[in-house]
């Protein structure tokens, strides 16, 4: 039976949450009366190798680490610290980061795993089968480095990660950088996901709203299968409470419950003409698409392996150019 969880789990993502909307960038003007609660900085560079700062009682800046513990030209074995269950088929993998270090990867990017046994998971070739994950859990998070992953029966990646037990370790290899946000540069942004595709768009829009000098509206188009299938719900519903006039989101179901009263099918052009700002903006509209293959192609056209590929699909039917659109 699908529950959000228990009330551990909750907590848990709640105060990773609340960690996030804390974060200030080093471009803001610091607050004028320091708190006496430390107050984080992350200045984050591309190749993940920022600075992490907190302004101490006296509002003095501190600064206590370099680097990233991970390796965008190396893999590297982290352990699995903590697994929590979080619906039918999706699980958090808490992941430790040594000398209680933050990951440090900045917004947008994803990490690629593989097996740490090269026995354990490869193709017909027998080469390692890698994959690319988006964390959940902020950069400057201290220690722990969370992804949440969903299982297909019939995955390889996926169910390998599915069958760790806590103890055991994955091999991990990033930042691998994937769209250079920049606060501000669009005034509307339109998030268009499926399933597990939400958590590059997750790390997105967290990132932006929880900086204080955001003045774009994120629209979240969001289709799942059935109810129980949205992932990092109780998350999207607190954005939307803290950022009412910056943030919206709009769950499409393909099974509805009875009584739902949202949209139902798949994402058509009908519904992104509804909610989205049109081509007509320019450079200050984006859509941001990340999902199954098959929605991707349909919204936004394929992508061709790690390249964006051409713009096809309703948003090109829309008049939006390939400039207006990234797919992760
Ligand atoms: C930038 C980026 C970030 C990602 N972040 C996450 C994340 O945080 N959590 C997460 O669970 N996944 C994420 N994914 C998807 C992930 O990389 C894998 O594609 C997914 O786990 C399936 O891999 P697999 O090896 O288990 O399946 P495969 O062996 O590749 O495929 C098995 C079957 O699943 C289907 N399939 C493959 N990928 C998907 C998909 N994304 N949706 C639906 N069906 C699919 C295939 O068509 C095939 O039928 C992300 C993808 C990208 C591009």
């Amino acid at each position: 039976m699908f529950s959000f969880a228990s009330s551990t789990r909750q907590l848990g993502r709640t105060q990773l949450f609340r960690t996030a909307a804390r974060r200030c960038y080093a471009t803001e003007t610091a607050p004028k009366k320091p708190s006496n609660a430390p107050l984080y900085f992350m200045g984050a560079g591309v190749a993940g190798l920022g600075a992490y700062y907190y302004l101490n009682a006296t509002g003095k800046s501190v600064i206590t680490q370099e680097k990233s513990p991970l390796d965008p030209e190396n893999f590297k074995d982290f352990k699995l610290k903590k697994i929590i269950p979080y619906n039918h088929n999706t699980s958090e993998f808490v992941f430790e980061l040594p000398n209680n270090e933050a990951s440090l990867l900045p917004v947008a990017s994803c990490i690629v795993v593989k097996s740490s046994d090269p026995e354990a998971l490869k193709d017909d070739k027998g080469k390692p089968i890698i994959r690319p994950y988006t964390p959940i859990s902020p950069p400057e998070q201290q220690g722990e480095l969370t992804l949440l992953v969903k299982k297909y029966d019939n995955g390889n990646a996926s169910k390998h990660i599915h069958e760790l037990k806590e103890g055991d370790t994955l091999s991990i290899k990033g930042p691998i950088p994937k769209f250079p946000y920049k606060a501000n540069e669009f005034d509307e942004v339109a998030l268009i996901g499926g399933g597990s595709g939400i958590t590059p768009l997750y790390q997105l829009v967290t990132h932006a709203l929880s900086n204080r000098s955001n003045r774009t509206k994120f629209t979240l188009l969001f289709s799942n299968v059935t109810e129980a299938d949205i992932l990092l719900k109780s998350e999207f519903e607190a954005l939307k409470k803290k950022y009412p006039t910056k943030f919206d989101v709009i769950y499409i179901l393909d099974k509805p419950p009875a009584g739902w009263t949202g949209p139902t099918g798949y994402i058509s052009k009908e519904l992104i003409q509804q909610h989205v700002a049109p081509p007509s903006l320019n450079e200050k509209v984006k859509v941001f698409v990340c999902g199954p293959p098959g929605q991707v192609a349909a919204v936004a056209g394929k992508k061709a392996g790690m390249k964006q590929g051409e713009l096809g699909g309703a948003l090109k039917e829309l008049g939006y150019t390939e400039d207006q659109v990234y797919k992760f």
